[in-house]
């Protein structure tokens, strides 16, 4: 079955990690190993989960994949550049590797509904994938199936003014969230407080106008309910589990998943296992500990289905590798071709086969088409 995951960081992968992501899983791993030896710079180093190759086994031929760069004041507790200027810099960084990845014919940008029904058109009458001739050492020749993705920007700090707003949409993104960890130049976000600037209801006028959806995953309790009121275009949250499920402002209330549900949004279900169990500890909770399966993605899922009344609210986004690694996923999710698991998972818990097409890929589109109507 295909899938639609709403929400990878692939470029950071590519840039920040200094991941090939045409190279097969092992040799990422491989290599990690190697050069970071007794001197790893992150927890998650050789712990990756996604690269092509893997998300064309899951048959994950569909995403949105982000931009990100924060903007950190003098003093500020988290990582980040000096001014939003690098911090755009940056993004256009990673734009220049999406492009690089088309040209290579991995990758192809999705930005208005004729594409994404051609894309899924093109995926759907694909003979399924043989990786065998994929997954080599060295590939000189290009991949018969590139994954879609629809370009987003997790995070406004790089948006520097409002006119580099226009020219990111003019470059293809099609979603944004105004925050990430903090405080943010647009809003707060995750750990922060606060409501939302003046600066943030300018943005959200001026994305509503381009016609961005808004990405209300990181925003702060109070900065959601703002943006809620001032901002009446197509809002999601891309990668956001249930705070009841896993106590901790990172996930939504009820009142707020409710609030999405109102608004025709749909929820990405996220893999990170500080989103999906209660009481993890980062960098010393390891998934054993909690004996956490995939499985457990179906309490959250149910959740959100009981609350809506039906099963059209969720998705996936996944965030995989989003700053961690198996380290911190379940223990069945070595890859993200594990995902291929869910189907059946749902299945055993009484949803039928429509609902489960709709939360592994068709509500995405849906979404999209909807929100892309013109
Ligand atoms: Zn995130």
């Amino acid at each position: 079955m295909l899938i639609f995951d709403i929400h990878l960081d692939l470029a950071m992968n590519a840039l920040s990690y200094n991941r090939d992501l045409r190279w097969s899983l092992e040799r990422i791993r491989r290599w990690e190993n190697a050069q970071y030896r007794g001197r790893e710079d992150r927890v998650d180093r050789g712990n990756n989960t996604v690269c092509f190759p893997e998300m064309r086994r899951g048959g994950v031929g569909l995403c949105v994949a982000t931009q990100i760069g924060r903007y950190a004041p003098y003093f500020h507790r988290l990582p980040g550049w000096n001014s939003p200027e690098q911090a755009w810099a940056q993004t256009q960084g990673q734009l220049a590797w999406y492009r690089i990845m088309e040209e290579a014919g991995e990758l192809v940008s999705i930005r208005n509904r004729q594409q994404l029904d051609k894309h899924l058109e093109q995926w759907q009458n694909a003979p399924s994938w043989d990786d065998s001739a994929y997954v080599v050492e060295s590939r000189t020749r290009p991949p018969e199936m590139p994954i879609g993705f629809v370009l987003s920007l997790e995070g406004a700090d790089s948006i520097v003014t409002l006119q580099h707003l226009e020219r990111s949409y003019n470059d293809g993104l099609r979603v944004l969230g105004p925050a990430h960890y903090g405080p943010g130049v647009y809003a707060h976000g995750t750990d922060a407080d606060g409501p939302l600037p003046p600066k943030g209801k300018e943005l959200l006028q001026e994305m509503q106008q381009l016609g961005i959806i808004l990405d209300v995953t990181h925003l702060c309790d109070n900065c959601f309910w703002d943006a809620l009121d001032c901002y009446d275009g197509p809002l999601w949250a891309s990668h956001q589990n249930c705070r009841v499920l896993a106590l901790w402002n990172r996930q939504f209330a009820d009142d707020q998943i409710q609030a999405v549900i109102e608004r025709g949004g749909i929820l990405g279900m996220a893999f990170d296992a500080i989103m999906m169990v209660p009481n993890w500890v980062h960098k010393q909770s390891r998934p054993q500990d909690f004996q956490l399966r995939i499985e457990r993605i179906c309490d959250h899922i149910d959740h959100i289905c009981q609350m809506a009344g039906n099963a059209k609210h969720v998705c996936i986004g996944t965030d995989l590798d989003g700053g961690y690694g198996t380290e911190q996923t379940p223990i069945d999710l070595d890859t993200i071709a594990d995902l291929q698991s869910l189907p059946a998972l749902l299945r055993a818990r009484g949803y039928t086969s429509q609902d489960i097409e709709g939360i592994i890929w068709r509500n995405g589109v849906e979404f999209l088409r909807r929100a892309w109507k013109e």
